[in-house]
């Protein structure tokens, strides 16, 4: 019998209700409809699926609308591209596992390595979630700096699981470079730039290397020189709005503010010709200083350079001192960051999250580019291949959960052996959009990939669980405003913007 898909998403256009978008969760199908055709495929809905989010899908038919059958043609065409289908609600889902499983065996093969040199840190920011490791002097944890017989055993542990996972089979048709990235704590603090430099060396010795870090930017200055394409070439540096505001948050041990020499550094980074992508961590306490944030970049000529790159994050909920009544999800912060783009024209300089699924889409749309590898299997690689190597020869999957080593996923050995602990892997490796029942019925799963277990661990107490952060909104205003650009070219260049120049 004649169904709607499961994974049938509807996109309402603003200002046009003549026309629906639909979208095929997992044949890649983006097809404009007349919102008759939408209404009818819309009815033939089932009222809500059992552990699916329908709560936020918008599977409501608009009032007044007609819904009458479309001719033979229209609705081959509809089941030609998987909106209607004869295949039961368990058929679908048992596809969406298959192509699931396979997405996950190609992503579980390309391994990508974190260098975490030392849990310590010369900031104290009221939000880290690492926070919780200064209180706890018995573990000693912030006293190791990784050394040079560690880095020679990782690096020896990085050729077994690479021999393991077969990765010279596997990099033949792999589109990047084995990836390194350096993390802490802080990672680039001045003192440990004798094992930064080994390890680039050691890296760039064992073939075509990315090396990147995430860094508060305080002491970049030491490692000017290693910075530059083809060395320590992407940095992630957060400001937490203007200099008051930022210095009243991202504070040295002694109190005093850090974002003038962060903003020294950033220009060097770019003039070095670094990728930079700028941070900032915002709740409701600050999202109203984002304006003249923007503002900085742009007297700063920031935003002229290709390689800088300004987002906004939702602060999460880190430790025991975030006040919860003062974070708001993805989508609140993409509402609210719309919004001030039409008050401040300046604030294009920040990207929203919606922005890069906007321009991804808009390929599709412009040139039938192939959406599939928008499909992913997980949420981010801490699921799949992401290996964290902490000061004291232990692995750990996600960096939001480093350092507590009843969940580290094993550790290297004096010779270079890594051991595993199954339970952990299991817990890490195995969470997909097919390991809940919720995701794995969710229309959006292979755009989303599930959410982010740390944050579905700190709300739900189980890293099972889904995390939406308001995904399905998002997904259809990123696809809202794509086809608007696709259709009317006006997006908005920051070139528009007063003060800035053409880019
Ligand atoms: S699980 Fe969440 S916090 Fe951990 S690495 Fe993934 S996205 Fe980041
Ligand atoms: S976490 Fe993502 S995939 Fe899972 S139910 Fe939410 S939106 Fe869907």
């Amino acid at each position: 019998m004649l169904r709607t898909s499961s994974y049938t998403i509807y996109v309402d256009l603003p200002d046009n209700s003549e026309e629906v978008l639909l979208i095929h969760g997992y044949t890649g199908a983006y097809d404009k409809v007349s919102s008759r055709v939408a209404a009818y495929v819309r009815s033939l809905e089932p009222r809500s699926r059992p552990g699916s989010p329908d709560m936020d899908q918008n599977l409501e038919l608009p009032a007044k609308q007609e819904t009458i059958p479309p001719p033979g043609e229209t609705i081959a065409v509809l089941k030609r591209r998987g909106y209607l289908t004869e295949k039961t609600e368990q058929e679908e889902e048992t596809l969406v596992c298959k192509m699931a499983a396979a997405l996950h065996s190609v992503a579980m093969r390309i391994p990508s390595y974190v260098f975490l040199l030392t849990y310590n840190c010369n900031l104290r920011c009221p939000y880290c979630y690492q926070d919780h490791l200064r209180a706890d002097t018995a573990s000693g944890l912030l006293r190791a700096n990784m050394q040079p017989e560690l880095i020679n055993r990782i690096f020896v542990a990085i050729s077994k699981l690479e021999a393991n996972l077969s990765v010279s089979d596997a990099q033949q048709n792999r589109p990047a470079p084995r990836q390194i990235k350096f993390y802490g704590g802080e990672p680039l603090l001045a003192r440990n730039r004798p094992a930064v430099e080994y390890i680039i060396n050691k890296a760039l010795a064992l073939g075509e290397t990315e090396l990147s870090a995430a860094t508060n930017g305080t002491q970049l200055h030491a490692y000017r020189d290693l910075l530059g394409p083809g060395k320590l070439s992407s940095l992630l540096i957060t400001l937490d709005g203007p200099p008051r505001e930022h210095d009243k948050r991202r504070v040295h041990a002694d109190g005093s503010g850090s974002f003038e020499r962060i903003a020294q550094n950033v220009t060097m980074a770019l003039e070095r010709g670094v990728q930079v992508n700028l941070r900032t961590n915002v709740d409701r306490s600050n999202i109203g200083n984002l304006p003249e944030l923007a503002g900085e970049m742009v007297a700063r000529g920031w935003y002229r350079y290709d390689e800088f790159l300004a987002y906004a994050a939702p602060v999460s909920v880190g430790n025991a001192k975030t006040n919860t009544e003062m974070t708001m999800n993805s989508w609140e912060l993409d509402k609210a960051l719309a919004e001030m783009r039409q008050q401040y024209p300046e604030m294009l300089v920040i990207k929203r999250s919606v922005d890069s699924l906007r321009s991804q889409l808009r390929q599709i749309f412009e040139r039938g580019a192939d959406p599939r590898p928008l499909f992913k299997s997980s949420f981010c690689r801490a699921h799949s291949n992401r290996f964290i190597f902490d000061p004291y020869g232990d692995l750990y999957a996600c960096w939001e959960r480093t350092g507590d080593s009843k969940i580290r996923i094993g550790c290297i050995d004096e010779n270079g052996e890594v051991s595993l602990n199954p339970e952990a892997n299991r817990v890490w490796r195995s969470r997909t959009v097919i390991s809940n029942p919720t995701c794995r019925r969710c229309r959006y799963a292979f755009y989303c990939g599930g959410g982010c277990a740390a944050q579905a661990h700190n709300h739900h107490n189980t890293y099972f669980a889904s995390f939406c952060d308001g995904f399905t909104s998002r997904f259809r205003a990123g696809a809202a405003e794509a086809y608007l650009d696709f259709t009317t070219s006006t997006e908005t260049a920051l070139s528009s913007v007063p003060g800035c120049e053409m880019r």
